[in-house]
């Protein structure tokens, strides 16, 4: 059984820690804000380049110079950039990344709106909050006990796009770092301990072209055996098993009267295991289609493999449950359907905690939005999160009325 936390020191810590990030909210919406015109679409590269630039310049503002950092340049999508901060070896590993799904210039239609409790604007959710909330909690540690966490930010520039370049940098820094803290949204509040892995599977059929009135048994319609493929594929969820198939392209022929030579079908597969990632790839190598003259081709890219809630992943979550608790938030834990870089670590046995970021809803969609609340809490509950247990309870207690009061001791 663990040590019995005195909870009123502990609180206080948190109390000292919320009380700072709300006295600072407006330079929080402020940042947010400032982020938000800083446009880094996925695919725009300058803009990602500039974007990030910005971004370093505004966190050694905000929590000071890193102790160490290195960058990754890439040649058509965002640069990496690692920073250390504290003391010692990282004792935890933060991702963040800051491109984005919005085309350049929709600030300048949807600049980041205020409407009380809710701020609105493109990418805000998925997930330019989630990073000033990061960096809010870091400073708060700062300018409340002091405090640096020992931590590795791995801020990345291509998430939306399948983080290709970037995927061999998160799982070589983030390996043997006891805990990894994934800033993507939260589902409703709820921290995300599983995602679903995504395959996409592509099917080419190579058929044989005629005319379809003169001779059509001498062709072999590509698009005919394309409708085969689809049928057989979506025979291969298992909704039980959390297994997804969606047939979402297809494409073939020329023309409506020749058999068609060639047609494709791009499918997407969504699985929570090992197990289902082998059984589907297993199933794609055993299509079959009736006309022995087609040739079929299927190429596998499984971008993201199953994040499978593990009990060390348990133990994260209890953790920040317990923080969540000092501050009087219950938090929830969900599993969800899409996937997101923590898939790469959780992969390899690495403990992640996701869905740390913005509380809101709507992304990738018009209605994107965080709450302000959501700012502050969550900047709250990640900076219980980076400071260790040891020090949640370490604060003193005022002298006077608070001495003696053995009351407050509870679990
Ligand atoms: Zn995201």
């Amino acid at each position: 059984m663990p040590p019995r936390l005195p909870i009123v020191l502990a609180s206080e810590t948190m109390r000292d820690i919320l009380t700072y990030l709300n006295s600072h909210s407006d330079e929080m919406v402020d940042d947010l804000e400032a982020y938000v015109k800083w446009e880094t679409p996925s695919d725009e590269k300058p803009l990602l380049d500039a974007g990030l630039q910005k971004i370093l310049i505004w966190i050694y503002s905000r929590i000071g110079m890193p102790t160490r950092e290195d960058s990754f340049e890439s040649l058509d999508v965002g640069n990496i950039a690692v920073l250390d901060y504290g003391q010692s070896r990282p004792q935890s590993a933060i991702l963040a990344h800051y491109d984005t799904v919005w085309p350049a210039g929709t600030t300048a239609g949807w600049p980041m709106q205020f409407d009380g409790e809710i701020l609105s604007g493109p990418g805000i959710f998925d997930m330019k909050a989630g990073l000033v909330q990061l960096v809010w909690a870091i400073r708060a540690l700062q300018q409340t006990a002091g405090f640096t966490p020992s931590t590795r930010l791995i801020i990345t520039g291509d998430e939306e796009t399948g983080s290709h370049a970037s995927r061999s940098v998160i799982e070589s820094r983030c390996a043997g770092i006891p805990a990894v803290y994934v800033f993507e949204a939260s589902s409703e509040g709820a921290l995300k301990t599983g995602r679903k892995g995504v395959g996409l599977f592509t099917v080419n059929v190579t058929g044989i072209e005629a005319h379809a009135g003169l001779n059509p048994l001498d062709g072999a319609s590509a698009v005919h055996s394309i409708a085969e493929v689809i049928t057989q594929s979506v025979q291969f969820a298992a909704h039980d098993e959390g297994t997804t198939v969606n047939v979402g392209l297809v494409s073939g022929g020329t023309r409506s009267n020749v058999s068609a030579g060639a047609a494709q079908v791009v499918i997407d597969v969504r699985v929570s295991s090992r197990e289902e990632m082998n059984r589907i790839d297993s199933c794609f190598a055993s299509l079959t289609i009736t006309d022995p003259r087609i040739v079929i081709q299927v190429t596998t890219d499984w971008n993201r493999p199953p994040f499978e809630r593990t009990p060390e992943i348990g133990v994260l979550f209890d953790r920040a449950a317990r923080v969540g608790l000092l501050m009087g938030i219950p938090l929830a834990e969900v599993s969800v359907g899409g996937a997101s870089d923590a898939n790469f670590v959780a992969a390899l046995g690495i403990p992640v905690l996701d869905g740390l970021g913005a509380v809101g809803d709507g992304a990738h969609a018009r209605h994107e939005y965080a709450t302000r609340s959501g700012l502050v809490e969550r900047a709250a509950l990640a900076a219980g999160l980076l400071l260790p247990e040891t020090l949640w309870s370490v604060k003193p207690a005022p002298p006077a009325d608070r001495t003696g009061s053995g009351d407050d001791k509870v679990e």
